[in-house]
């Protein structure tokens, strides 16, 4: 794993950094990532994007079944897994976590903070009960799982720390009520950019990823449902975003090509946020 200081002095272009081409660069065999949230949905697609080019992952989820589910599916492949039951929103699950990863590979390379939730109501009717619970999820577990994982990865003098915000952190989509989930995204973001340039002189970059409309369980509930076909006519992509969309996404974020990127907003969402 490289450290900040690059001291590249050769044609590395030609010859690729420290003689790995750019796919070699890419690749992430023998390091240890976990992803929060992995137990369906995005999550799941970056535990098998990242396991795919050659990390050992953890998958946590707050359902443990789905979480053995996706490990069962990494292990066909091939790919070490391990599976996590925790509550990011909770400090001593976010612990457990890091104790359990440590204490099985020694390591963390690789932090994907993913998991969030989405309530929505018009924001004259929106509950404390629902502000608190959005945030204590997407902003405060964030913010756990960065802490917990920072702390081990200063130590290492190297991580890689890859947050879920979303496209709702930049812009409003319409129409739509979420006051308090566009709000807490708007949080990781600002999260991300304070961690990124706090600890990138210590080896540890963080960045984030803001998908657009992604077809996944959490768009399907019954609140948001009614809203895609709506959606759909706002994107000049002309469709919904697909988890396999975003998976390159967090590999490059993980990996040491990236290593110049800190603090930054990877926004995949098919043009919806210039329109
Ligand atoms: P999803 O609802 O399909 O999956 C979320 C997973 O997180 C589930 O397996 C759930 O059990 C788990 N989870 C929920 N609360 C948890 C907690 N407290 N601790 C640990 N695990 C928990 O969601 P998704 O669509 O895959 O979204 C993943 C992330 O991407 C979220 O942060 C979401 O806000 C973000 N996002 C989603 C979309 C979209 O359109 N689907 C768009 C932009 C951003």
């Amino acid at each position: 794993c490289s450290r900040i200081k690059a001291n590249i002095t050769d044609d590395d272009v030609f010859r690729g950094v420290k003689g790995r081409s750019i796919l070699e660069r890419m690749r992430l065999d023998g390091r240890v990532a976990y992803v929060t949230g992995a137990g369906q949905g995005i999550g799941r697609a970056f535990a098998h994007a990242l396991g795919e080019a050659g990390a050992n992952v953890a998958v946590v989820d707050i359902d443990p079944i789905k979480a053995d589910t996706v490990v069962k599916e990494l292990n066909l492949k091939g790919i070490n897994g391990l599976a996590i039951k925790a509550d990011i929103s909770k400090s001593e699950d976010v612990q457990r976590m890091i104790d359990s990863i440590m204490s099985k590979w020694g390591a963390v390379h690789i932090a994907c903070n993913n998991a969030g939730i989405n309530m929505n109501s018009a924001s004259e009717d929106t509950t404390l009960d629902e502000w608190d619970k959005t945030f204590s999820v997407n902003l405060r577990g964030t913010f756990l799982c960065c802490q917990a994982a920072g702390r081990v990865m200063l130590k290492q003098g190297y991580g890689k720390i890859i947050n879920t915000a979303s496209m709702a952190s930049l812009i409003v989509p319409h129409p739509q009520k979420q006051l308090s989930y566009n709000t807490s995204k708007a949080g990781v973001v600002k999260l991300t950019q304070t961690l990124g340039t706090e600890w990138i002189d210590r080896g540890v970059r963080v960045n984030c990823i803001s998908p657009g409309i992604v077809d996944t369980p959490l768009i399907h509930s019954e609140s948001l449902e009614p809203l895609v076909q709506r959606w759909l006519s706002d994107i000049p992509a002309g469709r919904l975003a697909q988890v396999t969309d975003l998976q390159a996404a967090v590999v490059y974020l993980a990996c040491d090509a990236s290593d110049y990127m800190t603090g930054h907003n990877l926004v995949i969402e098919g043009g919806q946020s210039l329109w």
